[in-house]
């Protein structure tokens, strides 16, 4: 019988977004569970908020100084309305000069600016308005002043945002409201500063919720965008997008990239004894099988029907072959039949193959595969005009245990 707090935890995790699966829902806290395609969509997408933000700022800016002009007197509309142009300028630059590059820490500095501008132009002004006894239509006006770091707050929900983010950006803001406070702490009238800051946070909490549903709502498109339905690894659109990133991060670091070209053998054998299903049962269990030998940072992609990549960055030849000889031995599941389902592999490597752009990466791996096809099937190809290492999977039935494939005789060793 379910106890009382398990009855509890299942009606709380119906409250969670439904749209992410179980293992999804730590990318809501931290960024660094993301996937690389993840984050550069997020990075890209932060980019244009922030740009559309400082647009609507560059322009609401200056236009509100006419209401300035009106209710103020003469030193202190001018003092404004300075801080207004120079902010204007600075919203400006920002729509100007930043271009979206997909890379999370230029989104996270973006950011940064966009808030900074006003929050600077938010306590000049605090400081300089506290200066001034003011009256009826001016106090008014004045008190419009106290309202932005209400909106800059608000404004965070725009963004797609993980739990710490959002904490780290309210504290920001938070901080920087204790700051105006400090600063004009001789005229502060501490109820109503204490009521706004209490509402500034109700206000980080609710923005905090908004910016977590965008994120769940982001993870789940990505994910249903970059992965293939059936095996659920990278689809050929993103791994391709992987493909570039990664060359691009090779040629940033200097470091190995290797790919590796996976066809099964006599797939559609398969297919034609024992019907579609039972085919698509063994590509899951195949998939399955390839990312259970990978790390963390490998990419695995669905190229074609039964066709897979493996994408190895800051990996050598030599330790991409130890890597892929372990993949074989533990081999890639078994057909309906018993027997175990084996594929040739065509392995390719930047440094090692003097490869000069990521497709001709590809085109290598995948002709090595070719050659691993023609010359018997069930093995790797690592070389040019090479000799090729042999991997002689038993072919015996099934004895519905244990893991039935071994290695008996092979010219690769680990
Ligand atoms: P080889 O050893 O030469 O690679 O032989 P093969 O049979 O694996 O290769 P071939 O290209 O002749 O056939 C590939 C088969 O893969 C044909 C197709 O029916 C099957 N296939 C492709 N995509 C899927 C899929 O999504 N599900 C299933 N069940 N089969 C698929
Ligand atoms: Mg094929
Ligand atoms: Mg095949």
């Amino acid at each position: 019988m379910p106890s009382l707090i398990d009855l509890l935890l299942s009606r709380l995790a119906t409250l969670l977004p439904s749209e992410l699966k179980a293992s999804e829902l730590k990318q809501l806290l931290l960024p660094h569970r993301h996937s690389m395609l993840l984050t550069q969509r997020r990075a890209t997408m932060i980019v244009n908020r922030v740009r559309l933000f400082a647009f609507l700022f560059a322009v609401l800016t200056p236009v509100w100084g006419i209401i300035d002009l009106v209710v103020f007197s003469y030193p202190l509309w001018l003092g404004l309305a300075s801080f207004r142009l120079l902010a204007c300028a600075a919203f400006a630059c920002l729509l100007l000069l930043y271009r979206p590059s997909g890379n999370l820490f230029d989104a996270y500095r973006a950011i940064a600016i966009l808030f900074a501008i006003p929050t600077v132009f938010y306590i000049a002004s605090h400081t300089l308005l506290g200066g001034y006894q003011l009256t009826q239509l001016s106090a008014v006006v004045a008190t419009g002043y106290a309202f932005l770091p209400f909106v800059l707050m608000a404004g965070l929900a725009i963004f797609p945002l993980t739990l710490v983010e959002n904490l780290v950006l309210a504290s920001i803001l938070l901080l920087a409201q204790g700051l105006a406070g400090y600063l004009s702490w001789s005229t502060l009238n501490w109820p109503s500063f204490a009521g706004a800051f209490w509402l500034l946070i109700l206000i980080a909490g609710v923005t905090a919720l908004a910016s977590l549903s965008q994120l769940a709502f982001m993870i789940a498109l990505v994910r249903q965008a970059i992965r293939d339905p059936l095996t659920g690894v990278f689809s050929r659109g993103s791994g391709q997008e992987i493909m570039q990133l990664q060359w691009d991060t090779s040629w940033r670091h200097e470091s190995g990239l290797a790919v590796a070209f996976v066809d099964l053998d006599h797939f559609k054998s398969i297919n034609d004894a024992f019907g579609h299903d039972a085919g698509d049962q063994a590509l899951r269990d195949c998939a399955r099988h390839i990312l259970d030998n990978l790390r963390s940072t490998d990419s695995l992609v669905r190229w074609g029907g039964e066709e897979f990549v493996v994408i190895m960055p800051d990996t050598d030849k030599e330790q991409a072959r130890l890597a892929l000889g372990r993949m074989v031995q533990k081999g890639f599941g078994m057909r309906p039949d018993g027997l175990p389902l084996t594929a040739s592999i065509g392995l390719a490597e930047r440094f090692a193959d003097h490869i000069e752009s990521p497709q001709q990466l590809l085109e290598l791996a995948d002709k090595r595969m070719y050659l691993a096809k023609t010359s018997g099937r069930n093995r790797l190809c690592a070389e040019a005009g090479d000799e090729l290492d042999t991997f002689t999977v038993r072919q015996e039935r099934s004895s519905g245990r244990g893991n039935r494939v071994g290695r008996s005789r092979s010219k690769f060793s680990v």
